[in-house]
């Protein structure tokens, strides 16, 4: 058996973001995922300005080297209303077979051991936490996703309907014209929108997401709502068509128990409103990591939970409180529609609206009140 003091399941942005977040605390970690890297995964590969911050603090820069920033965002309401403006800071889209083994390869040059292992048990001693029999751990971090193993130990179901959605991605040609991230939403099934995200190397990020209320989506149904939405792109010349669930921030399970703790999609960390769940996994990843070496030196792990639990409700408490008022608010299309007018007339509404969507931002009332003048 393998001992060490941290052990990461998972090694997407926010596993990689423990890991490293640990070994910088001075913990002795290990990083386990069931792919070899560099692996896909599906994803829109849209990466928001604020994510570079977070890595940059944990010491990781040119993550973005060789993807230039998209400048521009365009985007269309269920109603058909429509704002196009300048990103403050642009964000990239990377490809996350590139991305995610770029933070792997930082992690193991902090010094973090990866080992590839698909993890199917977690077994519970009194000080510490078994995997598989032959990894053990004073504390554990589950960071593997939306089918989390770590949050199916600590008793917690996946996200149920109306709390989990569905997404497609392919690669197309990047449609013509200057570069921008379009996202089109759709009367009707909304929330729900298909988006294109140029890549920089004449390639786009293609897909469509819808939430799930009960039914079935199929393939061929996502495919046609694209198809619909997007006329202009050229999905005949799409490649690398796959799938996967959102877990949405409206229902998160507690953040960990014992020695325990989730992150990321994991936690059902993903904007009910966006999709976006990068910012959210690097976040969430360094306060896991963080909270895992100071417990380890503390306390021998024991109170891993506590730490990480007050972490995150100072980082992102008041802003989840916000994204939840919003995604209520926003299953309203009409207030949907008003809110893009209003983006489209103030800068300052678009770039607010940005913030709680992409990142850790926050409404306010002047937010509200210029969006409400314009129902
Ligand atoms: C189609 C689609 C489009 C999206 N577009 C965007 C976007 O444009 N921007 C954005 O910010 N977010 C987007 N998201 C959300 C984003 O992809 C996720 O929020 C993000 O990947 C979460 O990172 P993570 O590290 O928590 O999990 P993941 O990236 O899912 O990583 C989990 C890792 O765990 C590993 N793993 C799983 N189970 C095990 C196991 N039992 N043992 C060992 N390893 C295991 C997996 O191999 C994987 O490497 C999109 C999601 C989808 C589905």
């Amino acid at each position: 058996m393998e001992c060490f003091d941290v052990a990461v399941v998972g090694a997407g942005p926010a596993g990689s973001t423990a890991a490293l977040a640990a070994r910088r605390g001075g913990a002795d970690v290990v990083l386990l995922d069931r792919s070899d890297f560099p692996r896909d995964k599906p994803c829109g590969d849209g990466i928001a300005p604020e994510v570079f911050d977070v890595l940059a603090g944990l010491g990781v820069a040119d993550v973005a080297a060789g993807y230039p920033a998209v400048p521009a965002l365009r985007l269309v309401s269920p109603g058909g209303e429509v704002v196009a403006r300048r990103l403050h800071a642009g964000t990239h889209t990377i490809p996350r077979r590139v991305f995610d083994h770029r933070l792997v390869a930082a992690a193991v040059d902090a010094g973090v051991r990866f080992r590839r292992h698909r993890v199917r048990t977690v077994a519970h001693d009194d000080d510490r936490v078994v995997l598989d029999g032959r990894f053990a751990a004073r504390v554990v971090i589950g960071a593997d996703g939306a089918g989390s193993v770590v949050r199916t130990a600590l008793g917690h179901p996946t996200n149920p309907p109306g709390h989990l959605a569905l997404a497609i991605r392919g690669y197309a040609p990047a449609p013509a014209g200057p570069p921008e991230q379009r996202i089109v939403t759709i009367p009707g099934r909304w929330p729900a929108y298909a988006w294109s995200f140029p890549i920089g190397d004449g390639r786009a990020n293609v897909g469509y997401g819808e939430l799930l209320t009960g039914g079935a989506l199929t393939r061929g149904y996502l495919m046609a709502r694209l198809g619909a939405l997007l006329p202009d792109l050229d999905l005949a010349g799409a490649t690398d068509w796959r799938g996967h669930h959102l877990p949405l921030s409206t229902r998160r399970p507690s953040p960990g128990r014992g020695r325990l703790v989730l992150a990321g999609d994991a936690l059902s960390l993903i904007n009910p409103f966006t999709g976006e769940g990068i910012f959210y996994a690097v976040v969430s990843g360094t306060l896991a990591g963080t909270a895992a070496a100071g417990a380890v030196a503390a306390t021998g792990g024991a109170d891993v939970a506590a730490r990480y639990r007050r972490g995150l409700a100072r980082r992102l408490g008041a802003h989840l409180r916000h994204t939840a008022v919003t995604a209520r608010l926003g299953r309203w299309p009409r207030l949907v529609d008003a809110a893009v007018r209003a983006a489209r007339d103030d800068q300052a509404v678009f770039d607010t609206l940005l913030g709680v969507g992409l990142a850790d931002g926050r409404l306010n009332a002047a937010t509200l009140w210029r969006i409400i003048r314009r129902l």
